[in-house]
């Protein structure tokens, strides 16, 4: 595990378990800079390589410290988050007096009735889809729920409820076996209405980052005779630095090259990767995890908006020999009236995000609350 430096063109390489390699490129820029009398200072930028994925990401931890001119200092959060949940909350089509009479209904041929309801969750089809099948699915009957608050036994629900839906969607139609779950929080990360609630999507084609996970994890399999996930899990496991939590469940770790701000991987430990063959035991601890994990980011990183995506093997199919069921939450502005966004060219364009806290430091701070 100890690092192997190549000074020539600065790569330095940690091994983990298996055939994981942690990679990385550091690099400094030099700066005469007005913060310091312009004297010479340098910033360090990390380039990192997933070890599974093609994909880079940089870290500079300074970038933290930037200015944010269209800010003001009176903005408060919860001020402005209080007054668009009192305006949201007189029309808003998910709040259970609503949801019933406004949301759009399953077609008869998925043979579910009209909705599908596990008690404080609600799920129906989306009213503007971009998938084939597209259902939206309410968290609790509460208008807001902060993101701490929303309970295990809500996540168990969701969970619930979407398998439901992923079967007899497969059901009507066994081509269409690629599910994924998903979670926009708040404005800032694209969710349009406040009332917390999950899309699930099913198509004939896996997304192209499921593709990319399930079609790697086989290649690792044949080159190493060995599961890329658990692999990954022992590797941070020895290594300590972006270990999270562990249980028989599900492992956490701060992912090494993410996608996004203050990223937290999550691997269930079954030997399922199919949703829908869960138990409701399964369910209820996988509904556990995930509440876990936004109340550490919560708590631990300052996390008010979030994505998640739910990364599933198809239905039908167990590829557990290769693949892991997979969660990347992400976290994103503060919904203030002029935050300044966190998608940039660099992100958006050259698919190469920035990191501006370490996978390392976010670990430390959200560990203490698993
Ligand atoms: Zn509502």
């Amino acid at each position: 595990m100890t690092p192997i430096n190549e000074p020539e063109d600065h790569t330095e390489i940690t091994k983990g378990s298996g055939g994981i390699q942690f990679e990385k490129k550091i690099r400094f820029a030099s700066i005469k800079s007005p913060l310091e009398n312009f004297e010479t200072v340098e910033q360090k930028i990390e380039f990192r390589k997933d070890p599974l994925l093609n994909h880079w990401s940089r870290v500079n931890t300074l970038r933290a410290e930037r200015v944010k001119q269209a800010a003001s200092p009176n903005e408060s959060f919860q001020t402005n988050l209080d007054d668009l949940v009192e305006k949201s909350g007189q029309k808003c089509f998910f709040c259970p007096e609503k949801v019933l009479k406004s949301t759009p209904k399953f077609p008869d041929k998925l043979g579910l009735g009209e909705r599908i309801i596990v008690d404080n969750f609600t799920l129906f089809p989306n009213l503007f889809v971009f998938s084939e099948f597209h259902a939206v699915g309410t968290l609790g009957n509460q208008h807001f729920t902060p993101l701490n608050e929303i309970s295990a036994k809500t996540w168990k629900n969701a969970i619930q409820g979407s398998i439901k839906y992923f079967k007899a969607v497969y059901n009507s139609d066994k081509q269409v076996k690629y599910p994924t779950f998903n979670f926009n929080f708040l404005p800032p990360s694209a969710s349009s209405i406040l009332h917390p609630h999950i899309q699930i999507i099913q198509d004939v084609k896996p997304t192209k980052i499921t593709e990319e996970l399930l079609l790697k994890s086989k290649q690792y399999f044949k080159e190493n005779g060995s599961n890329y996930w658990l692999d990954l899990i022992d590797s941070e496991r020895a290594l300590k630095d972006r270990f999270v939590s562990d249980n028989d469940f599900m492992c956490w770790v701060a992912t090494y090259s993410p996608f996004g701000k203050n990223e937290l991987t999550g691997i269930v430990k079954l030997d399922k990767t199919d949703l829908t063959q869960f138990t409701e035991k399964e369910a209820e601890l996988f509904g556990l995890e995930i509440s876990k994990a936004l109340s550490a980011l919560f708590a631990g990183r300052n996390a008010r908006s979030v994505n998640m995506a739910v990364f599933l093997g198809p239905i039908g199919e167990n590829c557990s020999n290769h693949f892991n069921i997979t969660v990347k939450i992400v976290t994103r502005p503060i919904l203030v009236p002029n935050y300044t966004a966190d998608v940039g060219f660099m992100e958006l364009l050259h698919n190469e995000p920035i990191a501006e806290a370490a996978p390392e430091d976010i670990a430390i701070s959200v560990k203490q609350f698993f």
